[in-house]
C-alpha cells in the first residue's frame, strides 16, 4: 500500500500517475478538501525558463502533459499559452540569461532572446529605452492550478485511487503505517506532499525537511483596452513586478520576492502602490490599472528554491518544497515518482532535488526568482 499525504496539485498528481501505471493500491489522505492548501492561490503561470536542469526538464514535460491534459486524464483543461517574457535591464541579467536560453533549447525548449526592438513588436506598450534584451519562450503560458487538481483526483478514484479528505495524519511509522485521528493504516510506502506543512510532516517521521512557507500575494486588475489575454505574462525583473493577462483582465504581483518565513496570509495592500509603481515605469499605460481583488497564500521555499523529491528514510518519500513552481512542476513529478516507484528508477536525473542535499555548499539556488 502507497499512502500519499496532502491533496494538493502535487499529491493528486502522483495518486493519478501512480494509478495510470496500473498500482491503484493507493489511498490519498488531505486534512481538509483537495486543492485548498497552497494550490487554491496560485495564479497558475507555467514557465520552463529556469537556469536549473532539472527544473527546465520537469516544466517542459509538464508543458507535453498540460497540452493533451484531456487526453491524459479525461478532463478538460484550459492550457493558455502565452508564452513567458522576461525583461533584462542589466548586463548581469542577459548573460545569466543567455546561458540559461542555451540550456533551455538543448532540452528543446524554444527559448529566443529578443533585442529591445523586438520586445516592443511583441508589446509596443513596453518602454524599452532602457532594457538590453528580454527572453521570451512561446510555449510557456498558464492554466487554472484548480482545475488540474480536480481532474488528476477525479481520474485517479476512476482508476482505484481512495482518496480521502477531512482526515488527517497525525502520526507516521516508516516502512509501517500512517495514523489519522481514527485509523491506522498499513502502508510499507509514504509519500510526504504537504506543500508548505513538508516541515511539520516531516518531523512525524523524525526526519527534517527543510521547507519553510512564505507568504505570496497577487492581485486582480481590471480590462484595460490594450492588455490581451494573448499577451505574454510578462516579468520586469529588476523589480521583480509581473503582469499577467487573462480574459478578465490580469493578475500583477512579483515584488513580494523575499518576505520572511511565517504563515500570517493577511494581504500586504502597502505594496500595490510600489508594484504600481514598478509596472508603470515599464508599461506607462499601467498607470489606469485598477486592483479589484487581492489574495495571499504560502509558497513552500526551501534554502535553494528547488523541490525535494525522493525517498528519506524507510519507505517514507518527500514530494514537497517545490519553491513556487509546485502546479507547473506538478505533472512531471506525479509521471516520475511512480517511475521511480514502480521501475526503480526516474527518467529525469532527480539527483540535485535529493533530500539530503542540504549541506552541500557547492548547490546553486535557482537563479530566475520574481
Ligand atoms: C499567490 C501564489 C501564486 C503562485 N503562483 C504559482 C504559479 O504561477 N505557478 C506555480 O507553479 N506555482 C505557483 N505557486 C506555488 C504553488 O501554489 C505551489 O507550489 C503548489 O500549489 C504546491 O502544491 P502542493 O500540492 O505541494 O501543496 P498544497 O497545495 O499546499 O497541498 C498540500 C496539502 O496537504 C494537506 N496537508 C497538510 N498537512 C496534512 C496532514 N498532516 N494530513 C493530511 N493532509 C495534510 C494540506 O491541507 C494541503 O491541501 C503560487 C503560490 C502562491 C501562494
Amino acid at each position: 500500500m502507497i499512502v500519499i499525504i496532502g491533496g494538493g496539485v502535487v499529491g493528486t498528481s502522483i495518486a493519478f500517475h501512480l494509478a495510470r501505471r496500473g498500482n491503484s493500491d493507493v489511498v490519498l489522505l488531505e486534512r481538509g478538501r483537495l486543492g485548498e492548501g497552497a494550490t487554491a492561490y496560485a495564479t497558475g503561470g507555467i514557465r520552463q525558463q529556469f537556469t536549473s536542469e532539472v527544473n527546465v526538464q520537469l516544466v517542459r514535460d509538464s508543458v507535453r502533459f498540460f497540452e493533451n491534459f484531456a487526453e491524459h486524464t479525461g478532463s478538460p483543461f484550459d492550457f493558455r499559452q502565452h508564452g513567458y517574457l522576461f525583461l533584462l535591464d542589466n548586463e548581469k541579467q542577459l548573460t545569466a540569461f543567455t546561458e540559461a536560453a542555451r540550456m533551455q533549447r538543448s532540452y528543446g525548449v524554444p527559448t529566443q532572446l529578443l533585442t529591445p526592438d523586438e520586445i516592443a513588436a511583441v508589446n509596443p506598450k513596453i518602454r524599452v529605452d532602457d532594457l538590453l534584451g528580454g527572453a521570451y519562450c512561446a510555449t510557456d503560458g498558464s492554466g487554472s492550478p484548480a482545475d488540474a487538481t480536480a481532474g488528476f483526483a477525479k481520474a485517479a478514484r476512476k482508476l482505484g485511487v481512495d482518496v480521502r479528505q477531512h482526515t488527517e495524519v497525525v502520526a507516521i511509522e516508516p516502512g509501517k503505517a500512517v495514523r489519522t485521528k481514527e485509523d491506522r493504516i498499513e502502508a510499507e510506502t509514504v509519500i510526504i506532499a504537504t506543500g508548505p506543512q513538508a516541515r511539520a510532516t516531516g518531523r512525524l517521521a523524525g526526519v527534517e525537511l527543510p521547507v519553510g512557507p512564505h507568504r505570496r500575494q497577487a492581485f486582480a486588475i481590471a480590462p484595460l483596452p490594450w492588455l490581451r489575454a494573448e499577451l505574454p505574462l510578462t516579468v520586469d525583473l529588476g523589480s521583480g513586478a509581473y503582469v499577467h493577462p487573462d480574459s478578465s483582465g490580469g493578475v500583477i504581483g512579483g515584488n513580494d520576492r523575499d518576505v520572511p518565513e511565517g504563515t500570517d496570509t493577511t494581504v500586504d495592500w502597502s505594496l500595490t502602490e510600489p508594484l504600481i509603481r514598478a509596472l508603470t515605469h515599464r508599461i506607462p499605460e499601467m498607470e489606469d490599472a485598477e486592483i479589484v481583488r487581492g489574495w495571499a497564500g504560502l509558497r513552500e521555499m526551501t534554502p535553494d528554491d528547488h523541490g525535494i523529491v525522493g525517498p528519506v528514510t524507510d519507505g517514507v518519500w518527500a514530494a514537497a518544497g517545490f519553491s513556487g513552481h509546485g502546479f507547473m512542476q506538478s505533472p512531471a513529478i506525479g509521471e516520475q515518482i511512480a517511475r521511480w516507484l514502480l521501475d526503480g528508477k526516474p527518467s529525469i536525473d532527480l539527483d540535485r532535488l535529493r533530500p539530503s542535499r542540504f549541506g552541500d555548499a557547492e548547490l546553486a539556488a535557482e537563479g530566475v526568482r520574481f
